[in-house]
């Protein structure tokens, strides 16, 4: 009895994130099997399946988290599909287990698995356009030798490399790509619905240029990587990192050309390279700082801000760089009242459909056109299951 006890207690705990663009015939039947499975084995976190696909951030023991990859591995619809299973501690902050979902299993039916524009007109991009898959090893070769992708005897010879980072403003504030010779774009938005606006708004740094895009593990550069490329002439060289900045920190263990901590929405908060160095400042203060578990938030948009342990106070009401931008300062934040403290906090799941959670809006003060959805669809943090075809072949790389 004793021992069985100490076994329970070392063992080790673990996340386990994919996803698969695939159709998906039954999805009853699918939510049905991911039910009784995670609640089998025990494990907490978020499925959301739609007609087009699959993505789910689970965590439990390991042990079990492997019998539900070798479960989910035997249906036929999740062939090619890469499991990201890592290990880490038990959630130990509560607030940030909640906020994650890794305190219940969440099994849902959702339209879209990220919904990648706010505005209702848009159609979201085929996936099956999507910009053609570099693994780690090839992405970091091309950044290496940056300005030889393409052969000399191609018509896109010649063509500028630009670095596209798709994720949020709250992610690359603690780490992102920096390349010697290739600039990094950051466009710096709340959410991912926000992400076709910046490209419609910038796309003449983007045309005629080679994209490589990246984002945390994948799955969001799916859908914008298919919209750069709708988008036609001068959009066809758009590239994406293949199972995001997690696969490439697993084949750089010191971090490559990726500086600072890779921000994942479970309860890790950030995953580092060896080298970690801190890339996030203090909204107050400007010190050196990173660390998001306290989750400040902005007052006006709710998006996590970095607050250095001297400079937090409680019920200090901060405001974003975004927020600021626009004119919002402290002094005209509205009286906030308690009212405000039932507003659940934004849950930045990737891969979540705004039908996920209600949150009474109504409340907040944003003003027209800035109001964010409450579900981060940011990425799902999960995996690349979306198979090899559209990989670009090394010949083709390297000429
Ligand atoms: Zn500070
Ligand atoms: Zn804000």
């Amino acid at each position: 009895m004793a021992n069985n006890i100490v076994e329970e207690e070392e063992e080790q705990y673990g996340v386990v994130l994919y996803y698969k663009y695939t159709s998906v015939p039954d999805l009853n039947s699918l939510a049905t099997f991911y039910d009784s499975n995670c609640n089998s084995l025990g494990l907490l976190g978020r499925v959301r399946l739609a007609p087009h696909g699959v993505n789910v951030t689970v965590g439990g023991k390991l042990s079990s988290l492997q019998k539900h990859i070798e479960a989910v591995k035997s249906n036929s619809l999740f062939e090619g599909t890469d499991f990201k299973l890592a290990t880490c501690h038990h959630p130990s902050n509560d607030k940030v287990a909640k906020e994650s979902g890794f305190t219940s299993l969440s099994v849902r039916v959702v339209k879209e698995l990220v919904t990648f524009s706010s505005h209702p007109l848009l159609k979201s991009p085929e996936i099956s356009n999507a910009g053609k898959h570099l693994s780690a090893v090839e992405f970091h070769s091309v950044l290496q030798s940056a300005g030889q992708l393409l052969d000399k005897g191609s018509p896109s010879y010649n063509k500028k490399l630009v670095l596209l980072d798709a994720r949020n403003l709250y992610e690359t504030r603690i780490g992102k790509f920096h390349t010697p010779n290739v600039e990094t774009l950051d466009p710096r938005i709340r959410q991912y619905s926000n992400l076709p606006s910046w490209i419609d708004n910038n796309s003449k740094q983007l045309q005629g240029n080679c994209v490589l895009m990246y984002c945390t593990g994948g799955i969001r550069c799916e859908m914008a990587s298919a919209y750069i490329k709708s988008k036609g002439a001068g959009f066809e060289n758009v590239y994406q990192l293949f199972g995001g900045i997690q696969r490439y920190l697993e084949q750089f263990p010191e971090g490559g050309f990726f500086k600072g901590k890779n921000f994942v929405f479970d309860h890790r908060i950030s995953v580092g390279s060896s080298a970690a160095n801190v890339m996030g400042n203090c909204l107050l203060c400007g010190s050196s700082f990173d660390d998001y578990s306290p989750r400040c938030r902005c007052t006006y948009c709710r998006m996590l801000v970095l607050v250095c342990d001297s400079c937090q106070k409680v019920g200090a009401l901060y405001v974003c760089e975004l927020c600021k931008k626009h004119g919002k300062g402290v002094e005209s934040i509205p009286s906030i009242k308690d009212e405000n403290s039932q507003i659940s906090t934004p849950i930045e799941l990737e891969g979540v459909s705004p039908s996920d959670h209600t949150t009474p809006l109504a409340q907040f003060p944003w003003r027209h056109g800035e109001v964010p959805d409450l579900q981060e669809n940011s990425e799902s943090y999960a995996c690349m299951g979306f198979g090899r075809m559209a990989l670009v072949s090394k010949e083709e790389l390297h000429h």
